[in-house]
């Protein structure tokens, strides 16, 4: 019987794992298929305080991890197939570790970026395909991007790369786009963005030093041909991590887990959640990280029987 679990391995996880284990609580952590979160799949982070000649992705976590075990947080690694938050403890069950019972429970499962699933994409990462404009977008000064996308995020992510792209090229499988009209036409009035509308997505192109180009498919008349480019940013959404919670907890339409305004606290008493996973619209490592920061706050108020929503009572 652990007195708190927190599930997930990025920023806002470690966090909370850091703050707990420095309370005294000896989190158990539980890491996934994906240690490290979405920060492993970048290279350099240019925009976390404190590093000010940048840090590698892995490396910033690997740093929040051992600080994480330094104050005594235990790691499992394993796939958490099931939870039962019916009655405390609450259950789990992991993939090499059967059943585990804790008091309290930190959700910090993430939100993955979707990918195309077309050839060559997921080698590329890093090497000029990107999903992630604010942590990528400086790489590519003076040089031509590719936006994959017609949402909010496709045209945001066109528009601040025009920041540092010479052309920024929006790439969509429809004639007609789905952001915003208030994004659609901030795109559309700026001079540096350039349309491909129509057109599928079929595969990367690349050579040694990286990306080169993308191959389309024009859907109104099925010409294929090749848009030379130095970077493709994918920007067709994210999903939250949350399958594996089976409906338990209250998450909005687009399936982001609920939290009380101010709180880290879910529907269910002892349960909290933090990072991506209730987060669809800052998404950035550092507010991860002050989020798993709230959670383990909230989460020691719990344990002592103190009310978390209500700070002034708790004082
Ligand atoms: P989204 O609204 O779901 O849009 C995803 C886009 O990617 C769509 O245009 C979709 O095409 C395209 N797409 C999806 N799968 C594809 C595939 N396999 N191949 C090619 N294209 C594909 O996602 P989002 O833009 O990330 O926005 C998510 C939510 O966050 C929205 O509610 C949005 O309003 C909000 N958001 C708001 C802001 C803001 O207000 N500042 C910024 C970002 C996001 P189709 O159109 O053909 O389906």
């Amino acid at each position: 019987m652990y007195k708190s679990i927190v599930i997930g391995t990025g920023p806002s996880g470690l966090t909370a794992a850091i703050y707990l284990a420095r309370a005294n609580l000896q989190p158990l952590v539980i890491e996934g298929p994906e240690p490290g979160g979405q920060l492993t799949t970048t290279t350099e982070v240019e925009n976390f305080p404190g590093f000010p000649e940048g840090i590698m992705g892995p490396e910033l976590m690997d740093n929040m991890r051992k600080q994480a075990e330094r104050f005594g947080a235990q790691f499992k690694t394993g796939w958490v197939n099931k939870v039962d938050l019916s009655q405390r403890p609450f259950k789990l069950s992991v993939e090499g570790h059967g059943e585990l019972e804790t008091e309290s429970l930190i959700i910090s499962t993430g939100a993955s970026a979707k990918l195309l699933g077309i050839g060559n994409e997921k080698d590329n990462i890093g090497r000029g395909v990107s999903t992630c404009a604010t942590c990528d977008g400086f790489f590519f000064r003076g040089k031509k991007i590719i936006v994959v996308g017609g949402g909010d995020s496709a045209m945001e992510e066109a528009h601040f790369l025009t920041k540092f792209a010479t052309e920024v090229r929006v790439v969509h499988r429809r004639n007609e786009l789905r952001a915003s009209k208030i994004m659609q036409d901030r795109a559309r009035e700026n001079g540096k963005i350039t349309w491909s509308l129509n057109q599928t997505p079929l595969e990367v192109v690349s050579g040694d030093r990286g990306v080169t180009g993308l191959k389309v498919k024009d859907n109104a008349t099925g010409k294929e041909e090749i848009i030379e480019t130095d970077g493709i940013f994918v920007a067709i959404g994210h999903t939250p991590n949350t399958k594996f919670l089976d409906g338990q907890l209250q998450t909005d339409e687009t399936g982001y887990l609920i939290v009380k305004p101010g709180t880290t606290e879910t529907n269910i008493p002892g349960v909290f959640a933090c990072g991506d996973v209730q987060d669809q619209k800052y998404r950035q490592a550092i507010t991860a990280a002050g989020s798993g920061c709230m959670a383990a706050l909230d989460c020691e108020k719990f344990l002592e029987g103190m009310p978390v929503h209500d700070w002034s009572q708790a004082l």
